[in-house]
């Protein structure tokens, strides 16, 4: 299957997309992640990104579709993938199109994760991340690791994304309000859209999406 998975920041994309990708047998494919290993990496890619990153902008399309073009073109990507954080807005939604139809595939559905605003803003300010894998999240209230800044599955150190500061999260809302959300109403149009509700227990949410999926296939 070819997926994309849609929602603004802290709807647990993220979290989603990791259990989800493993659940069918496809590759998560996170432009974030991608952006914040070529940081750690110092590429000359990941200077691009930063400072777009840390100020809660979209990088821009010249650095990004370049990248995940790239990316679905290796191997493991050739039968399906499920793109997390990409697109982002109509240009990249458009690229994205051309590149499929160029290898006579197309997108089987796009997932689109709602939450209401406020619960946003407390879900990001208190997320925390392990820096050995960003599917393990945690959260120091909803969600908190047994032992502070330790992550329950790797032992891994948990730390605070930059861009998570409660002034970025508001820019990366209307950055998503104003940019990625128009590229519901695109994929829409191609009949592609299945809205789930984000709220609830990690699982649930799994559960509601793999159910949402199997039903617009059927
Ligand atoms: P994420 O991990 O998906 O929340 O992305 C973190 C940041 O990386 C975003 O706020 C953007 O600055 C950048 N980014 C990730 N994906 C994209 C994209 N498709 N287009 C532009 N910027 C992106």
């Amino acid at each position: 299957m070819r997926i994309v998975l849609v929602g603004p920041p802290g709807a647990g994309k993220g979290t989603q997309a990791a259990y989800l990708a493993k659940n069918l047998s496809i590759p998560h494919i996170s432009t974030g992640d991608l952006f914040r290993a070529n940081i750690s990496q110092g590429t000359d890619l990941g200077k691009q990104a930063r400072s777009f990153m840390d100020a809660g902008q979209l990088v821009p399309d010249e650095v990004t579709i370049g990248m995940a073009k790239d990316r679905m073109a290796q191997p493991d990507a050739e039968g399906g993938f499920l793109l997390d954080g990409f697109p982002r807005n109509v240009g990249q939604a458009e690229a994205l199109d051309a590149t499929l139809s160029g290898k006579g595939v197309a997108l089987d559905a796009v997932l689109d994760l709602e939450v209401p605003e406020d619960e946003v803003v407390k879900r990001i300010a208190g997320r925390r991340i392990c820096r050995n894998d960003s599917a393990h999240v945690f959260h120091v209230t909803y969600n908190p690791p047994k032992t502070d800044g330790v992550c329950d599955e790797c032992g891994g150190e948990l730390y605070q994304r930059g861009d998570d500061s409660e002034e970025t999260v508001r820019t990366r809302l209307e950055v998503y309000h104003r940019e990625t959300e128009p590229i519901i109403d695109h994929y829409r149009a191609q009949g592609l859209v299945v809205t789930i509700s984000a709220l609830g227990k990690v699982t649930e949410v799994t559960e509601r999406a793999m159910d949402a999926l199997k039903q617009s296939q059927g």
